[in-house]
């Protein structure tokens, strides 16, 4: 059996994704900005997959989206568009406010403008792995331009205050961006409830095409242009547009959404199930309340077990899971969040992160509760670091 439990990572498309983007590598790939047939046939399905994302945020139709290349660049485009509209403008109000357990792509961009005169907070999560509002509000100073916190954390499944910090910026006349990749088609989105100047999304999070992804920016907040040299999206984002694939992101939102009851309903039934057989293990420890985390993540750690040794095990059995961040995986880092948390060095080392999709059966939860159990057992026999912690303590 094969079980993919790394959907925080990326996500499998979509069949009926898939299905509607075929046609445009083949007869429909005409450039939508060319004035022949071929361009003029594309565009009302450029059209319905842009309506397709407003419908998702419920964003009024004088907002932007803007697509882009992916969550990355959107995250890249937000944080550098607002050091040049308004920080190198005003460099009396240079500072930001994030938290400490952001995707690289917004805290290496950060690091990145400190060199440019941006004064960054980061605000580090609690003892639970959550962000307190007051600790953001703390954080706010008169010069504070931006506060960029996201959604719902990648590792953990936390989701962050972002109602209440959004109303804080907006009363305080301080833009707010949350990236929302891990948020999308796991909770209920309504920008007009929730007061967002931007937002990030990315295709592949959501069962959508890798390579693609989305920037809300709201009426009024505009941002210069990253990428120049062309008059695509309203003239905010230059290069000819991947037709194939904005299509493939429309319908993948717009499905994502229609599915975000079952997320609540079904997946986290089944993503209780696993954690309720994994915490009944000796010493293990899940991070971050249960009701408070997006339905389908669950963060892990067995005392004495490395995460990459549970990995593998799980690996051998065709089961895919990870030891946090993708983005990190290269150099075998200790899970960042649990570091950030910091109770025990340990836990950094022993993480594992169980991600479901809207796609993942009853059979496959079953099977990694069983594959896990015994990888558990056997891992604990052979391991000295656990043999030494409990004769130490
Ligand atoms: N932001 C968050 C919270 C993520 O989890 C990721 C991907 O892991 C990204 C941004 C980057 O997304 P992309 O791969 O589309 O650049």
């Amino acid at each position: 059996m094969r079980v993919y439990l790394d959907n925080n990572a990326t996500t499998k498309i979509d069949p009926l994704v898939k299905v509607k983007m075929q046609p445009f590598f083949e007869e429909l790939y005409g450039n939508p900005n060319s004035l022949h047939q071929y361009g003029m046939e594309v565009r009302p399905a450029l059209n319905e997959a842009l309506g397709n994302m407003y419908d998702a945020l419920n964003a009024p139709n004088e907002d932007d989206i803007i697509v882009t290349s992916c969550a990355t660049e959107s995250n890249n485009s937000v944080l550098k568009g607002i050091y040049f509209e308004y920080i190198a403008k005003n460099p009396d109000k240079n500072h930001i406010v994030t938290t400490s357990v952001e995707h690289p792509s917004i805290s290496d961009t950060l690091m990145f403008l400190k060199d440019y005169g941006v004064d960054i907070t980061f605000v580090d999560v609690n003892e639970n792995g959550g962000i307190s509002a007051q600790a953001i509000k703390d954080a706010v100073t008169d010069k504070t331009v931006l506060i960029s916190m996201m959604w719902a954390n990648n590792e953990t499944g936390i989701i962050f205050p972002v109602e209440e910090i959004s109303r804080f910026a907006k009363e305080n006349k301080i833009l707010f961006h949350t990236d929302a990749v891990q948020a999308i088609g796991k909770v209920p989105l309504d920008l007009t409830k929730v007061h967002v100047d931007y937002l990030t999304f990315s295709a592949h999070k959501f069962h959508g095409p890798k390579g693609v992804g989305g920037l809300y920016v709201k009426k009024g907040k505009n941002l210069p242009n990253l990428l120049h040299g062309g008059e695509q999206m309203g003239g905010k984002r230059a290069g000819t547009l991947n037709v194939a694939y904005i299509v493939g992101m429309g319908l993948a939102m717009k499905q994502a959404m229609k599915h975000v009851e079952i997320m609540n309903s079904k997946i986290r039934a089944l993503r209780d199930r696993l954690e309720d057989a994994i915490s009944q293990l000796p010493d293990s420890f899940v991070v971050g309340q249960t009701e408070m985390r997006t339905p389908n993540t669950l963060l892990v750690s067995l005392r004495g077990i490395e995460g990459e040794s549970m990995l593998w095990d799980l690996n051998r059995a065709g089961i895919a899971a990870s030891t946090g961040s993708a983005c990190a995986s290269e150099s075998l880092h200790a899970n960042p969040i649990m570091s950030a948390i910091g109770k025990d060095p340990e836990l950094a080392h022993t993480a594992i992160r169980l991600s479901l999709s809207r796609f993942t059966t009853e059979d496959e939860i079953d099977y990694t509760i069983d594959v896990f159990k015994k990888a558990a057992k056997r891992l604990r026999a052979i391991s000295s670091t656990y043999a030494y912690t409990n004769a130490v303590a």
